[in-house]
C-alpha cells in the first residue's frame, strides 16, 4: 500500500490535562501536530469559573501529592499562586453534630482499614473494598462516604488492587487563581480545533482517517485522552474495532464527584474548616467552610448520592446540604445561605463523570488501556495511570508518555525513510 502523505503527523484528541501536556510536548518536535476538542473550552475536567469574582473550580481543585507533581511548579511559574494550607478533610470543624470521641473512633477505624488496604497481598486476588470493612462496625457507612468522595464510587465497585497502587505522597496545596485556569494557561498558544467531536478513527489504510463534526482530516499518529465512558460506548469509534479497548474502557467507569458552593453569611466560621454532613450517613456531603478565607462553603457529593441528586435536577444539591447543615447548625442556618454554583459531570457528553476506578477483578485494565495499538494509537488521560489515576497529574504524565513515544516512532520512521537525514 502507498504512503499517501498525511495533514498532520500527529493528532491529539481532547485538550484536557492530558491532551495539553501532549501538545506541549510535541511543540517542540519538529512534528506537525493539531489538537481536536470537542468542547468550546479547553481544559475538559479541569474548569475554572469566576463567579461573583470567586475563581471556583468545578473540576480539580487539589493539587494532590503537591511536592512532586508537575502542576504545582507549570503553575507556580506561570505566575499562580500556591497556597499551602493543609487540609482538614476528616476533621469535624468545632466538634459539631461529631463529638471528639467519636472523631478520635473514626480516626482508629480509618487507619485500621487503610492498614488492612495496604497489607492486602497480591495473592489475595483482586476484590471488591467493601470486604476490608470490619463487620458491623458503626464507621463503615462513613468509609463509604470517603470512598465516594474519593473514588467518586462506594467501596463495593472498588477494586482493592487498583486502588492500592495509587502512591500518594499526602500533601495537598491548592491554585488561589485556579487549578483549571492554571492548566488552561498552560495550553494556551497550542494549535487547537475547538468544537471538534473526533466520532471515528478508521485505521484500516496507510494513513490515519478521523471523521470529525468539522470534516475529516488525516494523520500518521494519534493520541487519545479522551475519558474512558466514550471509548466504551464507542461515542468515539474505531475501524477496524479495537474490542480491547471498549472492554478495558468499560470496567474504568467514571465515578462521580459533583460540587456546590453556596454563600454563607456566617463570617465567624473557622476559614479551611471542614464538616461531614452526617457522619453516620453513606449518603452525605463533605463541605469545606470558607476556602480561601471567602464567604463560602463548598460542598462535595460522591457516588450514589451525587448522582440521585444529580438527577433530581438543579437546585437537589441545595437543598440536601442546606438540610444537612441545618442540622448541625440548627434551622435559622439555612437562611444564611444561598447557591452560587453546582455542577453535574455525570450529564456532561464530554466526560461523563469525574473520575475513573477499576471494578473488582480489572485492576489490570488501566494497562490494556494505556498500551499503544500499532505504533501510531496511543492512549493518554488520567485513566490510564498505573499509579496517579484520577488526578490531573496523573493525567499530565500520561500525555508526556503518549506524546514522547509517538515522537520517538515519528522521527524513527523518518530516519528509515531518508537515512541521509
Ligand atoms: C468534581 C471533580 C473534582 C476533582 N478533583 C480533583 C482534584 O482535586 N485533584 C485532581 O488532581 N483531580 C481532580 N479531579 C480529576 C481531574 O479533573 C481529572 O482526572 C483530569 O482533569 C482528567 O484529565 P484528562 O485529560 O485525563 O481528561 P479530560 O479532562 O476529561 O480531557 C479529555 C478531553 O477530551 C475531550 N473529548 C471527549 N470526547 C471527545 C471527542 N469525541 N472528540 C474530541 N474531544 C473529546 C473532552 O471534552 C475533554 O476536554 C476532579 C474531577 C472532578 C470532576
Amino acid at each position: 500500500m502507498t504512503k499517501t502523505p498525511s495533514d498532520f503527523d500527529v493528532v491529539v484528541i481532547g485538550a484536557g490535562a492530558a491532551g495539553l501536556a501532549a501538545g506541549k510536548r510535541l511543540a517542540p518536535s519538529g512534528l506537525s501536530f493539531l489538537i481536536l476538542e470537542a468542547r468550546e473550552r479547553i481544559g475538559g475536567r479541569a474548569q475554572t469559573r469566576i463567579v461573583n469574582g470567586y475563581p471556583l473550580d468545578l473540576g480539580c481543585g487539589w493539587l494532590h501529592s503537591a511536592d512532586r507533581n508537575p502542576w504545582t511548579r507549570i503553575a507556580a511559574d506561570l505566575g499562580f499562586t500556591i497556597d499551602k494550607t493543609a487540609p482538614v478533610w476528616t476533621r469535624q470543624s468545632l466538634d459539631i453534630g461529631f463529638s471528639r470521641q467519636d472523631q478520635a473512633a473514626f480516626a482508629a477505624a480509618s487507619d485500621a482499614f487503610y492498614a488492612r488496604l495496604d497489607a492486602a497481598s497480591p495473592e489475595a486476588g483482586d476484590f471488591p473494598a467493601t470486604l476490608l470493612l470490619e463487620p458491623g462496625s458503626r464507621w463503615n457507612a462513613l468509609l463509604d462516604a470517603e470512598s465516594a468522595f474519593m473514588n467518586g464510587a462506594e467501596l463495593a465497585s472498588v477494586s482493592v488492587k487498583d486502588w492500592k497502587r495509587y502512591e500518594d505522597s499526602h500533601v495537598n496545596w491548592r491554585v488561589v487563581e485556579g487549578y483549571g485556569a492554571a492548566i488552561a494557561a498552560f495550553g494556551a498558544g497550542l494549535p487547537i480545533r475547538l468544537g471538534c467531536a473526533v466520532t471515528l478513527v478508521d485505521h484500516a489504510g496507510a494513513v490515519i482517517a478521523l471523521e470529525t463534526s468539522l470534516g475529516r482530516l488525516t494523520a500518521d499518529a494519534v493520541i487519545v485522552t479522551v475519558p474512558p465512558p466514550l471509548i466504551a460506548t464507542e461515542a468515539i469509534a474505531f475501524a477496524p474495532r479495537l474490542p480491547e479497548k471498549t472492554r478495558a474502557a468499560a470496567v474504568l467507569p467514571l465515578g462521580l464527584a459533583d460540587k456546590l458552593v453556596m454563600t454563607v453569611d456566617a463570617l465567624d466560621l473557622p476559614v479551611g474548616g471542614h464538616l461531614f454532613g452526617n457522619p453516620d450517613a453513606a449518603a452525605t456531603g463533605s463541605y469545606q467552610l470558607r476556602p480561601f478565607g471567602r464567604p463560602l462553603i463548598e460542598g462535595f457529593f460522591g457516588g450514589r448520592l451525587a448522582h440521585e441528586l444529580e438527577a433530581a435536577g438543579p437546585g437537589a444539591f441545595f437543598d440536601f446540604a442546606r438540610s444537612e447543615l441545618a442540622q448541625l447548625f440548627g434551622s435559622g442556618f439555612a437562611a444564611r445561605l444561598a447557591p452560587l454554583s453546582e455542577t453535574a459531570w455525570a450529564s456532561d457528553p464530554w466526560s461523563r463523570g469525574a473520575y475513573s476506578h477499576a471494578l473488582p477483578g480489572h485492576s489490570d485494565a488501566r494497562a490494556t488501556l494505556a498500551a499503544p495499538v500499532d505504533g501510531r494509537i496511543y492512549f493518554a488521560g488520567e485513566a490510564c495511570s498505573k499509579h496517579s489515576f484520577s488526578t490531573a497529574h496523573g493525567a499530565y504524565l500520561t500525555g508526556v508518555e503518549a506524546a514522547e513515544a509517538a515522537i520517538a516512532a515519528r522521527l524513527a520512521k523518518r530516519r528509515l525513510a531518508n537515512p541521509a537525514s
